[in-house]
């Protein structure tokens, strides 16, 4: 079988919803084309994982980034990175593409220009009375900011590109740049 030797490595929730926070939009029909496109450029997807999912769990809180930024969430997004790096320090050793990696615009993890922002802390039931609700600002989530530490850490070139997922179509146009066409 042919390869094309291009790899994206992408959000997990791209490809696997699931993985959202509880009440967070199921969006298989929105973001089918952007896979679609993937494909149709031969790009072998490579789904990270999810950070939030495999550090607390199904049944977490939408957070801030804020709530993630300490140095044990830290800590575990720079262990589950490795991996990952690993993998395309390998591929791109062996003559594979990486042309950009997928975040998530406005997550506290997986966001790159945009991320979720609110001081919150404390009991929820206080915390839904009295706290500001906090709002999407630019600057990356915290899995992106150690992605980006470790890339540059294995001297790997990989743009970090954020997926809009109300805009999918600008966000297709965006991806025009990085993939070879
Ligand atoms: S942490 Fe990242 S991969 Fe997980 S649901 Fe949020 S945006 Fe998707």
């Amino acid at each position: 079988m042919h390869r094309s030797r291009i790899i994206v490595p992408v959000s997990h929730c791209l490809l696997n919803p699931n993985s959202k926070v509880l009440g967070s939009a199921a969006h298989w029909s929105e973001i089918l084309p952007l896979t679609e496109y993937l494909f149709s450029e031969k790009a072998g997807l490579y789904q990270l994982p999810c950070p939030e999912q495999t550090y607390l769990g199904c049944k977490r809180w939408g957070q801030s980034k804020e709530q993630y930024d300490n140095p044990y969430y830290r800590e575990h997004c720079r262990s589950i990175i490795k991996q990952v790096l690993n993998d395309m320090s390998e591929y791109i050793r062996n003559g594979y593409l990486v042309p950009c990696l997928l975040g998530i615009k406005g997550s506290p993890s997986c966001g790159i220009d945009h991320a979720f922002s609110a001081s919150w802390a404390g009991e929820i039931s206080v915390a839904s009375t009295g706290q500001s609700p906090g709002g999407i600002v630019p600057g990356s989530g915290v899995f992106m900011e150690e992605a980006a530490d470790m890339l540059n850490s294995y001297n790997l070139n990989i743009p970090l590109v954020e997926v809009d997922e109300t805009d999918i179509e600008g966000t297709i146009n965006r991806l025009k740049c990085f993939l070879p066409g």
